[in-house]
């Protein structure tokens, strides 16, 4: 029934998100329809017969298109997202029309070669100890997901346990210290390795959200030995600065703890000569989780799981069957450092946006993005009533509205403006909650946001709050 090549469909793809691409910058920094208009866009009974491919995609663009994130828009400040970068995208495309399955270095040659020179070249940029082995996955989450299941498989190890034949169930009590501000999804990395809420030790932090050295040495003064796993963080979801982590690795070493940093975006001041001091210390620790997709600018999904000791990360992930090659090959095997056996080939995108960026340019960006991250709060709070909750360590910006105002109306005009502001659609602003209180949060990470962006974002939320205040 096919009227038209396949190839048209790839061809009109191309075209379609060249064109979106294009118009982001003059578009609404948020979607036309909300879910349920977006739902109701693509529902439709199960299809019988096949259709056109041109046709299929050309509707698929149709429907999808009033309900899409400018997620990759210059005055995008949502959430932590990356812009996507082009050549990203570019070596991605690649990635899905030569259906290369990266599980092993056998079945995709130039898959696993990609990542394991892009790996290299990560471990050189993030100045970690270059014997580590890296895992190409989906994101931070499972980046640290996977790092935390090696930590786990380690440390019971040293302590008599072998955790591959034995099992989670019985095994020596396991204790894990955490930052109280650590981030959400490092708790649901947790949980799926065996860990309940009531378990985790969480150690004091500061008004920035770092952990206090002196809390982590009180809690191993309780209880000075056993196994034990502590996790970092470098880049806190609301203030952006980083634990001190030279004093507390030195700590929890002492205590022969593995040290985790989740450093989703915040591992990535490290790539930057004028923000390195944020991350002294961190190359000690025994494994690091970080994101591609958002400082690095790759396209959805990418992170790497960084692990200091090979054979820890290898016990932990890798399957093995006589159809695969074996785990004691020479041979980097994509697989042993991930969950999955069969995914998409992510190497090829790192290794080419890195080329193209440069250390230089991966610099020069990180800097930009925290010289505008500032430039967007030394504007904010000249505004009567606007407060930022914390001291610009990195990329991040949270304010509140109102504060001469009581603490309730103060979280209300919060909410307003940030809701108001989504509405102008001059730029993308979210909300969190910070020490209790409503706050707004800017994260400054897409590689085409530049000073003009951050002033007519800024100029369309102090009206979007004037707004709100008048209307009081
Ligand atoms: C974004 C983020 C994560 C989760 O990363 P995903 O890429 O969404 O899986 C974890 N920790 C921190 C600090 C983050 O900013």
């Amino acid at each position: 029934m096919t009227t038209t090549l396949p190839e048209a469909a790839l061809e009109s793809a191309v075209r379609h998100a060249i064109a979106y691409r294009r118009g982001l910058d003059v578009a609404l920094q948020r979607p036309l329809q909300g879910y349920a208009e977006a739902l109701a866009a693509f529902q439709a009974p199960l299809p019988e017969q096949g259709e056109d491919a041109l046709a299929v995609i050309e509707d698929l663009v149709r429907r999808a298109t009033p309900g899409l994130q400018a997620c990759s828009g210059p005055r995008f400040f949502g959430w932590v997202i990356g812009q996507s970068h082009p050549v990203g995208v570019a070596a991605d495309w690649l990635a899905s029309g030569w259906g290369q399955n990266a599980g092993n270095h056998a079945a995709a040659p130039a898959a696993a070669a990609s990542e394991a020179v892009a790996a290299g070249w990560l471990l050189e940029l993030l100045d970690l100890p270059r014997e580590s082995s890296v895992g190409f996955v989906t994101g931070a989450t499972v980046a640290n997901f996977t790092c935390l299941a090696a930590a786990r498989g380690e440390v019971l190890r040293r302590h008599g346990w072998d955790i591959d034949a034995q099992g989670v169930f019985g095994a020596p009590p396991l204790r894990v210290l955490i930052g109280a501000d650590a981030h959400a999804t490092v708790f649901a990395g947790l949980r799926m390795l065996g860990f309940g809420e009531a378990q985790l030790e969480r150690i004091d932090t500061d008004q920035q959200g770092r952990m206090r050295p002196a809390a982590l040495e009180a809690a191993f003064a309780r209880q000075p030995r056993g196994p034990s796993i502590t996790v970092l963080q470098a880049g806190q979801i609301i203030t952006g600065d980083c634990d001190p982590f030279a004093p507390l690795i030195a700590i929890a070493h002492r205590h022969g703890s593995w040290v985790h940093v989740d450093g989703a975006f915040g591992l990535w001041a490290r790539a930057c000569p004028a923000r390195r001091e944020l991350t002294d210390g961190i190359e000690q620790a025994d494994s690091w989780g970080t994101d591609g997709h958002k400082w690095l600018q790759l396209p959805y999904d990418s992170g790497f799981a960084i692990v200091r000791h090979p054979a820890a990360h290898a016990r932990a992930m890798a399957a093995t069957a006589s159809y695969l090659p074996p785990l004691a090959d020479a041979e980097r095997d994509p697989s042993h450092l991930v969950p999955e056996l069969s995914r998409r080939a992510r190497g090829f995108a790192a290794w080419a946006l890195i080329r193209h960026l440069g250390r230089q340019g991966i610099a020069d960006m990180v800097e930009r993005h925290c010289a505008l991250a500032r430039r967007a709060a030394e504007r904010l709070v000249l505004e009567p009533g606007v407060e930022r909750v914390h001291e610009v360590a990195l990329n991040m910006v949270a304010v509140r509205f109102g504060v001469d105002l009581s603490d309730p109306e103060s979280d209300a005009i919060t909410l307003q403006t940030i809701r108001a502001a989504q509405q102008d659609g001059t730029c993308f602003v979210g909300g969190a909650q910070w020490r209790g209180r409503e706050v707004m949060r800017l994260s400054v990470i897409n590689f085409a946001t530049d000073a003009s962006d951050i002033d007519r974002s800024v100029d369309a939320i102090l009206a979007a709050y004037r707004a709100q205040r008048v209307r009081r």
